[in-house]
C-alpha cells in the first residue's frame, strides 16, 4: 500500500525519506504547480542525518492527481492541516487511514469529525527536524513517535513498516492523554520564553508564574477527563526546563524568525476548552491575551 505524504516540510520529509529508503511506496503531495516545479528542479528530497546527505527521488504530485489515497500522512502545520486534507478529500478511499503529525490539539479532532469514513491516527513526535533549504531537511534530534487513535483502537499491522524504515514508534492506547500532557507542557513553557525573551532554563527565575500556570493547567486537565495527564505536571515542567535549559523553545524560534505560530492549537485550545467547561482560569487567559498582543505587535497572526 502506498504512503501519500501531504506536505514536504521538516517532519513530512523526514518520514518520506526514511520510508522511501526502506523501499516503501511513497508519493509526496505538494500544494501548487509552482511548488511541484521547484521540487522537480531539486530532483527530490535531500535528508541530512549525522552529516551524511542523501537525495531521495520520491515521486511528487498535486492534490488533484487521480490516484486514490489509502494511507495519508498529514505533515502540515496545525493551521494548514484541515484545508490541506480538504484538497485531497475526493481521493480518500473508503476505510483509508489518516496519520496526523500536528502538534497541540484541535486540528486532529476537526479532521476526524469532518471525514468520519477515515480512521484517524494521532501521532505525537519528539523527533526533531528542520528545513535547511527548500526540500532539504536536517534530522536534528532523535526521539520517539507515539501513535494511537482517539478511541483507543488496536495497533495497525503496518507499524512494522515503520520499524523497517527506522522510524521509532510506540502504539499508545491513551493517545489523548499524551497529547494533552504535551500541550500542557507547551502552554507552561513556550509562551513564557517568548514573553520573557529567554532560553528555557531562564524560566527558573519565574517559578511563581510557572507554578500558577501549572495549577490552572492541572485544573483544566482534570476537568477535561485527563487526570493521568495532570499528574505531577509541575514536576515535569521543571524537569523539562532543566533538561532543555540551553534551548530556545519552538515557539520562541518561530517568533524570532517571523513565522506563524501554532498558538491556536496550544494555549488557544487550552483557553477555549476552559471556556467550554465553564472554568475560570485567569492566568492562562492573561497569558493568551499577552502572547497574542506580542504577536500582533510583530505583525504575526494571533490565531
Ligand atoms: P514545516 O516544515 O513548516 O512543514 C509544513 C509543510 O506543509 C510545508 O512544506 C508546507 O508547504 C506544507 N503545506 C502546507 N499546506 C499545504 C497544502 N495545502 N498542501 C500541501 N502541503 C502543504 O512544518 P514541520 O516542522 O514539519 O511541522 C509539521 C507539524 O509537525 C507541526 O504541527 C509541528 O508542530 C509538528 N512537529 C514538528 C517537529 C519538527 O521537528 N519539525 C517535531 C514535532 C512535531 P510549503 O513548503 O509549500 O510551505
Amino acid at each position: 500500500m502506498s504512503w501519500h505524504v501531504l506536505g514536504a516540510g521538516a517532519l513530512g520529509s523526514l518520514w518520506a525519506a526514511r520510508l522511501a529508503g526502506a523501499d516503501a511506496t511513497v508519493r509526496i503531495i505538494l500544494r501548487s504547480a509552482q511548488r511541484l516545479a521547484d521540487y522537480q528542479r531539486a530532483g527530490g528530497l535531500t535528508l541530512t542525518a549525522e552529516d551524511l546527505s542523501r537525495l531521495y527521488a520520491i515521486p511528487a504530485e498535486l492534490p488533484d492527481a487521480s490516484t486514490p489515497i489509502q494511507r495519508l500522512l498529514v505533515a502540515c502545520k496545525a493551521y494548514d492541516a484541515e484545508g490541506a486534507v480538504a484538497q485531497v478529500a475526493s481521493r480518500l478511499s473508503s476505510g483509508c487511514e489518516i496519520l496526523l503529525l500536528q502538534n497541540g490539539l484541535g486540528s486532529q479532532q476537526a479532521i476526524a469529525e469532518r471525514w468520519p469514513q477515515a480512521r484517524c491516527i494521532f501521532v505525537s513526535s519528539t523527533e526533531g527536524a528542520y528545513r535547511e533549504d527548500d526540500f532539504h531537511v536536517v534530522f536534528a534530534g532523535r526521539g520517539q513517535n507515539w501513535l494511537g487513535d482517539s478511541n483507543g483502537g488496536s495497533a495497525p499491522a503496518w507499524l512494522d513498516e515503520l520499524n523497517r524504515a527506522g522510524i521509532p514508534q510506540t502504539w499508545s492506547s491513551d493517545m489523548l492523554a499524551r497529547l494533552w500532557r504535551k500541550l500542557a507542557l507547551n502552554c507552561a513553557i513556550n509562551p513564557l520564553t517568548v514573553l520573557h525573551d529567554c532560553r528555557n532554563g531562564e524560566l527558573l527565575q519565574h517559578r511563581e508564574q510557572l507554578s500558577g500556570l501549572c495549577q490552572e493547567l492541572v485544573e483544566l486537565l482534570e476537568a477535561s477527563g485527563q487526570p493521568a495527564a495532570a499528574s505531577d505536571l509541575q514536576g515535569e515542567v521543571l524537569r523539562v526546563i532543566d533538561a532543555t535549559a540551553a534551548n530556545y523553545s519552538s515557539m520562541y524560534q518561530d517568533v524570532r524568525l517571523g513565522r506563524r505560530t501554532e498558538i491556536a492549537y496550544l494555549l488557544g485550545h487550552a483557553c477555549r476548552s476552559a471556556d467550554s467547561l465553564g472554568l475560570a482560569l485567569p492566568r492562562l487567559h492573561e497569558l493568551h491575551r499577552h502572547l497574542r498582543e506580542h504577536l500582533s505587535q510583530r505583525g504575526l497572526p494571533t490565531d
